[in-house]
């Protein structure tokens, strides 16, 4: 089979490869879709934290983002998932530990992460093998596009959650990108008057057309009162931003991360009585995802600005713009494309 593998910082091939053999608990999925999202273009540049602290080296297949159909399934896996339509948890916790064993697997110290960390191949490829236990049954409502957007949308609704955003509330969202998108998808969803603050104002008008009327640059940024502000940027000024910018009593939520350390002043924090909360990964809120792109609560495809094969993703995560590609940020990959 074909599998796109990253050699070394900027390097990279489509490889023929072995087909995975389904191990004890384990199923092979036949790839539909892969998002690639900002975490692989850290990879390719080399610049990915789990590089510089072991978690992770070269060379290395990526796809965190995928959804597909189970094919084969290992020993002690119940065949009847064979067929059914599925994607993945991106953390795959030891199962063992306390952390594990207190349904906080996605920050397993002994974590595996598809296409990510400690060595687990990703869904760049033909076919890929997963444990079992990590598989989200997708209805057939959710499509192959909306299935892939189903891991960035957890992370999103998580940090949608955590902002506690509803009718009457007025949320701010820093940077809109994938992720700021759909934490703002969420949020609207829930009733809250939803504003974004972005740099390009290409970025603002797609948000616009997405229904967000409140799109904003620091330039223009009206003095609101904002019950919960959102940093899904990778700007290392705006999480103390948001802060500044979050009514007292308000909520701060830190899902983006830059490529500095982005440090707050906690006596803001307590003089404001701001409750900040941080957020990795979508482990805790993807059968919430699936069930809001299920009902059509949250329609997501829009983001999706190109679908690419295999031979493409090298140039996509280079930041080159596929031909055709609409105006949304985020890529898909289709492996049975040619
Ligand atoms: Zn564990």
């Amino acid at each position: 089979m074909r599998a796109f593998v990253l050699t070394a910082p900027r390097e990279y091939a489509v490889q023929e490869i072995p087909v995975p053999v389904a191990a004890p608990g384990e199923a092979i999925i036949d790839v539909e879709r892969v998002g690639v999202c900002g975490t692989d273009v850290e990879f390719f540049n080399g610049e990915m934290a789990y590089l510089q602290e072991g978690h992770a080296r070269f060379p290395i297949r990526l796809g965190h983002e995928w959804c597909g159909t189970v094919s084969r399934v290992g020993d002690g896996v119940d065949p009847t998932w064979i067929g059914r339509r599925v994607m993945g948890d991106t953390m795959l916790g030891d199962g063992v530990c306390r952390r594990c064993r207190r349904g906080h697997h996605h920050v397993c110290a002994q974590r595996q992460e598809v296409g990510v960390r400690g060595g687990r191949a990703g869904a760049l490829a033909d076919k890929l093998a997963v444990p079992a236990t990590s598989l989200h049954l997708l209805p057939d409502t959710v499509d192959p596009v909306l299935g892939a957007l189903v891991e960035p949308g957890g992370n999103s609704l998580r940090a949608a959650r955590a902002a506690r955003v509803g009718l009457g509330h007025r949320l701010l969202v820093l940077g809109p990108g994938t992720i700021g998108l759909l934490v703002a998808m969420f949020a609207r969803a829930a009733g809250a008057e939803v504003h974004l603050l972005g740099l390009s104002q290409e970025s603002l008008d797609f948000a616009h057309s997405l229904g967000f009327d409140h799109v904003w640059t620091e330039a223009d940024l009206p003095g609101l009162p904002f019950d919960a502000v959102v940093d899904a940027s990778n700007a290392a000024a705006l999480p103390a931003r948001a802060l500044d910018l979050v009514e007292p009593a308000g909520r701060v939520v830190y899902i983006g991360l830059a490529g500095a350390p982005s440090r707050i002043d906690t006596r803001a924090l307590a003089l404001k009585d701001v409750t900040a909360v941080g957020i990795l990964s979508a482990s805790p809120g993807l059968d919430e995802t699936i069930a809001a792109y299920a009902t059509g609560e949250v329609d997501p495809r829009p983001l999706v600005a190109a679908t690419i094969g295999l031979d493409q993703v090298g140039l996509a995560l280079a930041g080159e713009r596929p031909a055709g590609a609409g105006p949304g940020p985020k890529i898909h990959v289709d492996p049975r494309l040619t």
